[in-house]
């Protein structure tokens, strides 16, 4: 089975929480706050592998999580920085965020992406020491890192895709012309997979073609094997359409063309408009009147038109030349830009929160605060105003106020309870 689909979440590793630590040295009074600052968690990051040509390493393995930062330490100890995920991908691999839809990235290029930030790492107690507070019982939590869940889709990379039905010889005509060597026989859906193959057409240039699995009528609409494959064409430059001008399987070959642009019209009306050649294949098994009459139908529609027999390795190197003479005037590979607008909080990093109120008691449900809450130490100025701030950041406050709470109003988060001062 061929994967070129596949669901997976990454998740960057959370910052690692500042240390609250205060100098000890024998002889040595009170020594001053030394707490180290916590670790920045691992970030995310795809890059292209050219070895990889499909998204099997997927199909099983659907979490990635990158490390964590490590929690500062005292004597002014930062805590090691979580390692980066390297996710490997098949070149063309185009990576969307689940929830929008949106593009995050097209793995078609050499540089690494970076998809999910790991978070910073927590500043220690060494920070906090004022000349007024010399004893900042307090860090701050480290913050924890992007998590979001992606849909890969490999969309080959080809400058040339062939396309026609089942058995008409699109295999056939790859290996005659490149190094590429997928199963050839006389049966239908012999190529299960789409293949790619480097053709040289002279000492400097090359380009890649694309061998897609046959299209079959319905293919558009997910019937047989064809739409699977049809996201394979969707980059390529230029189409080679290849048709059994003999009609050897009972079919005539203006009703074959013409059903195979149909199918590619309907799963991508961009693809219809593709440039295409026309190669006009088992010239050996044709009559000459065969021949001339699917020329003249084809003539008629503008495009060019080849008689090959890629069994027989005739009419091959006219086709390459005036495939390679049309690439030389098109614009180059599709790519997909990136249209991802990271969320003001990214998934992972959530604020929401609900508030309700119960004989009087303000019950403020944050579970993302629970983690924070925890590093709190209510003894501790620094501690209780950066707790505040959380507080005021978030919205939590300005919701109280809205909802009529008064000083000295009980407020619970989290099972934590005090008494609501302005
Ligand atoms: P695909 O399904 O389009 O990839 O077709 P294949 O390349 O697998 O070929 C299907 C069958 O057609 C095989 O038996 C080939 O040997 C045969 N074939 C391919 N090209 C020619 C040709 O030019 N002449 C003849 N007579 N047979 C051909
Ligand atoms: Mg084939």
């Amino acid at each position: 089975m061929f994967i070129d689909r596949a669901r997976i979440t990454i998740k960057a590793g959370d910052g690692g929480n500042g240390a609250v630590s205060f100098h000890r040295e024998k002889y040595v009074a009170a020594g001053g706050p030394d707490g180290g600052d916590g670790g920045r968690g691992g970030d995310v990051v795809f890059v292209v592998d050219k070895h990889l040509n499909t998204l099997e390493t997927f199909r099983y393995k659907k979490k990635f999580l990158a490390e964590n930062g490590k929690p500062g330490a005292s004597r002014r100890c930062s805590g090691k920085s979580g390692e980066d995920l390297i996710i490997r991908v098949p070149e063309g691999t185009v990576i969307r965020e689940v929830q929008s839809g949106q593009i995050m990235a097209d793995m078609s290029g050499e540089e690494p992406v970076v998809l999910a930030r790991g978070g910073k790492g927590g500043a220690g107690n060494q920070h906090f020491a004022t000349s007024t507070r010399q004893i900042p019982r307090f860090a701050k939590p480290g913050v924890p890192g992007e998590s979001f869940e992606l849909q890969l889709e490999l969309k080959l990379i080809a400058d040339v895709g062939l396309v026609g039905f089942p058995n008409v010889g699109k295999s056939t005509l790859i290996s005659a012309v490149s190094g590429a060597r997928p199963k050839i026989a006389n049966y239908h859906f012999t190529t299960l997979a789409p293949v790619l193959g480097v053709v040289s057409y002279d000492a400097e240039s090359s380009f890649v073609m694309a061998d897609i699995p046959g299209l079959i009528e319905g293919a558009s609409e997910g019937v047989g094997l064809g739409h699977d494959f049809l996201r394979h064409v969707e980059r390529c430059r230029l189409i080679v359409h290849v048709v059994d001008v003999s009609g050897s399987e009972g079919r005539d070959p203006v009703e074959d063309f013409e059903k195979i642009n149909l199918e590619l019209r309907r799963f991508n009306e961009e693809l219809a408009d593709r440039p295409q050649i026309v190669a006009a294949n088992k010239c050996d098994l044709a009559s000459p009147e065969q021949i001339g009459a699917f020329r003249a139908y084809v003539e008629e529609q503008g495009l060019p038109f080849f008689t090959i027999s890629a069994a027989g390795r005739q009419g091959l190197q006219e086709l390459i030349d005036c495939i390679a003479a049309r690439l030389a005037t098109l614009p180059p590979v599709k790519t997909y830009e990136a249209d991802f607008v990271r969320p003001e909080v990214t998934p992972g990093q959530d604020r929401s929160f609900q508030v309700e109120v119960e004989e009087g008691v303000y019950y403020v449900d944050a579970p993302w605060l629970e983690p924070i809450m925890a590093t709190i130490n209510p003894d501790d100025y620094e501690s209780l105003q950066y707790f505040q701030r959380v507080l005021r950041e978030s919205g939590i406050i300005d919701r109280l106020d809205e909802m009529g709470v008064q000083e000295g109003d009980t407020v619970d988060i989290g099972g934590f309870q005090f008494e609501y001062i302005r």
